[in-house]
């Protein structure tokens, strides 16, 4: 078979809902709303998170919740190899029919949560990094991001669908309403780019929110550098749990934080913020320098 001759042509394959249709009937498959179970009918949206991730005949590609194989047929067509996860074992007898025409794809049955990622991509790509594609369950989409980033698994991007709300709190920026601890968890290891936003009839069944495509690229340096992350990161977590109180007081009254007001008030102050900033008006670089400030303050009193 040529290289760039399709498996299946585009018509054919399950974004095509009449095709959805025909597989979920012939199978009886019956949804699990507890599995987060909306699959992909609309071929643009398709084509766009290929487009987006920036798949090429190069890529090992890990995809999440192939459900039926929608999305992993497209990845198949597009990539050197692919390994698709899925929890619920009455899919799989229906992925090995929808992805019979392919010999670059491996289907493990497993939850994402339980998975060594690294030790797959260490077996499946020689430890290089590869691309993670997914239409996620929206019930754990931010253990499944932050697993990937704190693991530390080698990955060049992340292009999933998630939560509009949760596409727009991962990318937005001091000032904005949607700014939070996932934000800046999100920053510290990856630039974010929504990629499309995608309305519930491209879904089957249709989900009662928005969603949105976004693009994860994973930073080759990291954005800060800062002495203690796990301080940091509390600083970060104290802050936005009392996103009305001052950045001061929401430390001071954090039971993650057992610093005394004198010092907080003076690494707040160190920083050059008035006592009355508030903690999401921080960016990532001053959550950092506050974490170092407050680590050499720490030391001073001991
Ligand atoms: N990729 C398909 C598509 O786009 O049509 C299905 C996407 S659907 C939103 C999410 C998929 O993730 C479902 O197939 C569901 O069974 C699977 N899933 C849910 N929880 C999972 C877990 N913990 N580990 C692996 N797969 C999971």
């Amino acid at each position: 078979m040529a290289e760039n001759q399709e498996r299946i042509p585009v018509e054919e394959r399950l974004g095509n809902p009449r095709k959805t249709i025909e597989v979920l009937n012939k199978y009886h498959f019956v949804f699990q709303k507890k599995y987060g179970q909306n699959f992909l009918i609309d071929p643009h949206v398709l084509d766009k998170i290929v487009q987006a991730a920036g798949i090429t005949k190069e890529d090992m590609v890990l995809e999440i919740g192939p459900g039926i194989g929608t999305l992993t047929q497209y990845l198949c067509e597009n990539a050197r190899e692919v390994a698709a996860i899925e929890i619920d074992k009455t899919l799989i007898p229906i992925l090995e029919d929808t992805l019979a025409p392919y010999d670059n794809v491996t289907v493990i049955n497993e939850d994402i949560l339980k998975v060594d990622i690294n030790k797959l991509v260490e077996e499946k790509n020689g430890g290089r990094s590869v691309k993670v594609v997914a239409n996620l369950p929206y019930y754990i989409t931010t253990p499944i991001i932050m697993g990937l980033f704190e693991a530390h698994v080698p990955v060049e991007n992340i292009t999933v669908m998630v939560q509009k709300e949760v596409a727009e709190r991962m990318q937005a920026g001091p000032g904005s309403k949607d700014y939070g601890a996932l934000s800046l968890a999100v920053q510290f290891y990856a630039d974010a780019y929504i990629a499309a936003n995608v309305p519930p009839n491209c879904f089957m069944p249709r989900p009662n929110v928005g969603s949105a495509v976004i693009r994860l690229t994973l930073h080759k340096d990291r954005p800060v550098s800062v002495q203690e992350e796990e301080l940091m990161f509390r600083l970060i977590r104290a802050s936005f749990n009392q996103r009305r109180k001052t950045l001061v007081n929401g430390l001071n009254n954090s039971p993650e934080i057992s610093l005394s007001k004198e010092i907080i008030m003076r690494s707040v102050e160190r920083l050059g913020l008035g006592g009355n900033v508030r903690g999401e008006a921080l960016t990532l670089v001053q959550f950092a320098n506050l974490a170092d400030i407050i680590a050499e303050e720490r030391q001073k009193e001991k």
